[in-house]
């Protein structure tokens, strides 16, 4: 591949990647898809994703990748399993961007960015143990499990606040642990968190240990402060102590905000480089859905289409 230069290529295999692989290759632009390590993204590390418009019985996140996969593959998409070590953008209009694999240097016209972003973890072992029995990152994906049940949510920012909040509609208690003796969400939701009934919080407090017979029962939480233990009865548990942007490759070349979300021109997915596109969570981190980054995925391929033609007028 070394030489030839690529109309488009793009980077990760998460629904906005293959939605952008889908519209770049339908519109012939014969795409290359570097898959980056975690095959078809965050969504393969659910179980039911039950929100995706077309899915009347749910499908699970791994199989649904796979379907965005073939249909991209159907139209002529390239899918590499390779992951895409450094990138050297052109900052001239109709320049060619370099981006290199550790054995392979490819040159594209454009480059479509959807590498997602990760949930944090705590780091600890009963997260790992309980994954796919109750403990998750995304009270949206996976809320409805726990419907009239009690949960804990983990986090005092803005993500947990929401998560909280939304819970608190479907369970039956929400109990948040907030490691300080504030939150650090803002001033309106802290409001919808304290006007909520069914939430507890409990500040200074942190996940200590979870148990349950293969699936979460009881979340153990410890006060800081004390190292007082108390322990919660809980069908789930949300981590929500935020997002990291899977942007350090490109942190120098193109603009991002302070948390290193992806910065794109308003209701485009235009990045500061012409040529340049940034589609789904990785620019994203308000909404964060399956559906948002296919549909940003399938704008960044018609902008992606429009550059290539206005290089040609
Ligand atoms: P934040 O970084 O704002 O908050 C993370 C929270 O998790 C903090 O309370 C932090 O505690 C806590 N935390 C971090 N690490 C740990 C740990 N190891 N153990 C326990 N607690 C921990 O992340 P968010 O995802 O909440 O928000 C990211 C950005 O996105 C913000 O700018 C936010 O405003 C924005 N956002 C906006 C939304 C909206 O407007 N509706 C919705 C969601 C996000 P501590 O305070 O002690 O550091």
């Amino acid at each position: 591949m070394e030489n030839s230069v690529l109309d488009c290529v793009i980077i990760g295999s998460g629904p906005a990647g293959y939605t952008a692989a889908i519209y770049a290759s339908r519109a012939d632009l014969k795409p290359v898809l570097y898959t980056g390590m975690e095959l078809g993204g965050q969504l393969t590390t659910t179980t039911e994703v039950e929100n995706f418009p077309g899915y009347p019985d749910g499908i699970t996140g791994p199989e649904m990748m796979e379907d965005l996969k073939k249909q991209a593959e159907r139209f002529g998409t390239k899918v590499i399993i390779d992951y895409i070590t450094k990138v050297e953008l052109s900052k001239e209009k109709g320049g060619i961007h370099k981006v290199y694999t550790s054995s392979e240097e490819i040159h594209a016209k454009t480059v479509i960015i959807s590498t997602g972003a990760s949930a944090k973890y705590l780091g600890l072992e009963c997260e790992k143990k309980y994954q796919g029995g109750g403990v998750s990152a995304c009270a949206t994906c996976d809320g409805f499990f726990y419907k009239n049940k009690p949960v804990v949510v983990v986090g005092g920012g803005d993500t947990a606040a929401e998560e909280a909040t939304y819970l608190a509609k479907l369970c039956s208690k929400v109990t948040m642990l907030v490691r300080k003796g504030e939150f650090r969400a803002s001033k309106a939701m802290i409001n919808r968190v304290e006007n909520t009934p069914n939430i507890e919080v409990l500040f200074f407090h942190e996940l200590k240990e979870i148990e349950g017979d293969g699936v979460v029962e009881t979340v153990i939480a410890y006060d800081n402060r004390t190292n007082e233990e108390t322990k919660i009865t809980a069908d789930g548990i949300f981590i929500a102590i935020g997002h990291k942007p899977n942007t350090d490759l490109f942190l120098g070349q193109l603009d991002a905000d302070e948390s290193g979300y992806l910065i794109t021109e308003k209701g485009t997915s235009k990045t500061n480089i012409p040529g340049v596109f940034a589609a789904g969570d990785v620019q994203d981190k308000h909404y964060r859905q399956a559906i948002t980054a296919a549909g940003s995925g399938c704008m960044a391929a018609l902008d992606a289409e429009r550059y290539l033609a206005s290089l040609e007028d």
